[in-house]
């Protein structure tokens, strides 16, 4: 059911108030704002489920790197509203720096232990442990019962279940598959850094995970997406990796993950997708 009105809230003791006032299931999507048809997709998910659902918009200074785009992060609260008011959103939670850390830079944080020093952690050090206090944080500020998350961000959603489950968070940890362009690029707020040559470009990544992804074996996975993603100059690859379902060692038969990075022009991007491995295939 949708509700009619979206209240907006930037303060803690508003968001408190507001909560106060809300009755049953209460869901949250937690995001950086220039809001997509990937983020609606998670606000749809979860107006179809809970009594209440949350947005929030925070740009989140904790999991940028100081070479990282924090300043230059596309800041567009209104069109995020109207997004918001569009999906039906009870209450869009829009925080300052200062809302979410009051203390100043938090001296206790999380530690993403193993699972998060591979892939996007190795490449970007400290952002996990800065997303997982933030998310922490908001889930405890908006009393969410169920969170949800794109599997568009993989490692992310494996740590933040993690994070639940190993330190018993009361929450229900949801994730959405990714929502593409018709042409397979994953969306993303980054895309609009994008020159229309870069775009071009950009979709070497998800054509390389589909090319990958339509074999069997291991190595013939690899070599397919590597062969797509050596043919576009415009792409500079990160990594590509082949795991288990779980980021762990891929399994010889079974689900795994096929995951990229790569940067196109200045713009970092990553994706990824499921696959099933089978031996001698
Ligand atoms: P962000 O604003 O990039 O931090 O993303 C907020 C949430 O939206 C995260 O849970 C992301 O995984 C999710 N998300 C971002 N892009 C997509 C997409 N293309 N499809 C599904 N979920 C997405």
């Amino acid at each position: 059911m949708k509700s009619s009105t979206t209240t907006l809230v930037h303060t803690r003791a508003d968001l408190a108030a507001a909560l106060d006032a809300a009755d049953g299931e209460i869901a949250v999507v937690m995001t950086m704002g220039a809001l997509h048809e990937g983020h609606r997709q998670l606000m749809r998910v979860a107006r179809e489920r809970s009594a209440f659902v949350v947005v929030t918009v925070f740009v989140n200074p904790l999991q940028f790197g100081p070479n990282e785009d924090y300043e230059k992060y596309p800041r567009t609260l209104d069109d995020d509203l109207v997004a918001c008011r569009a999906e039906g959103v009870d209450l869009v939670f829009a925080p300052g720096r200062d809302d979410v850390y009051p203390h100043g830079a938090p001296s206790i944080t999380m530690h993403p232990g193993e699972l998060g020093e591979i892939l996007e952690g190795a490449s970007r050090p400290g952002h996990f442990s800065g997303m997982l206090t933030v998310v922490e944080k908001l889930l405890l500020l908006t009393r969410a019962d169920v969170a949800y998350f794109g599997e568009k961000d993989f490692q992310q959603l494996a740590l933040i279940r993690r994070m639940a489950r190993d330190l018993e968070l009361p929450v229900e940890i949801v994730g959405v598959p990714t929502v593409r362009e018709k042409d397979g690029l994953a969306l993303s707020s980054r895309n609009r850094y994008l020159s229309p040559e870069e775009r071009l470009a950009a979709l070497a990544l998800s054509r390389a995970l589909r090319e990958g992804a339509a074999h069997r074996d291991a190595d013939a996975v690899l070599a397919a997406a590597h062969k797509i993603l050596a043919e576009e100059p415009g792409v500079r690859v990160d990594y590509l990796a082949l795991t288990g379902a779980d980021l762990g060692p891929a399994p010889q038969e079974g689900p795994a993950r096929l995951l990229v990075a790569a940067k196109v022009g200045t713009t970092r991007l990553i994706d990824n997708v499921s696959l099933t491995l089978q031996r001698g295939a």
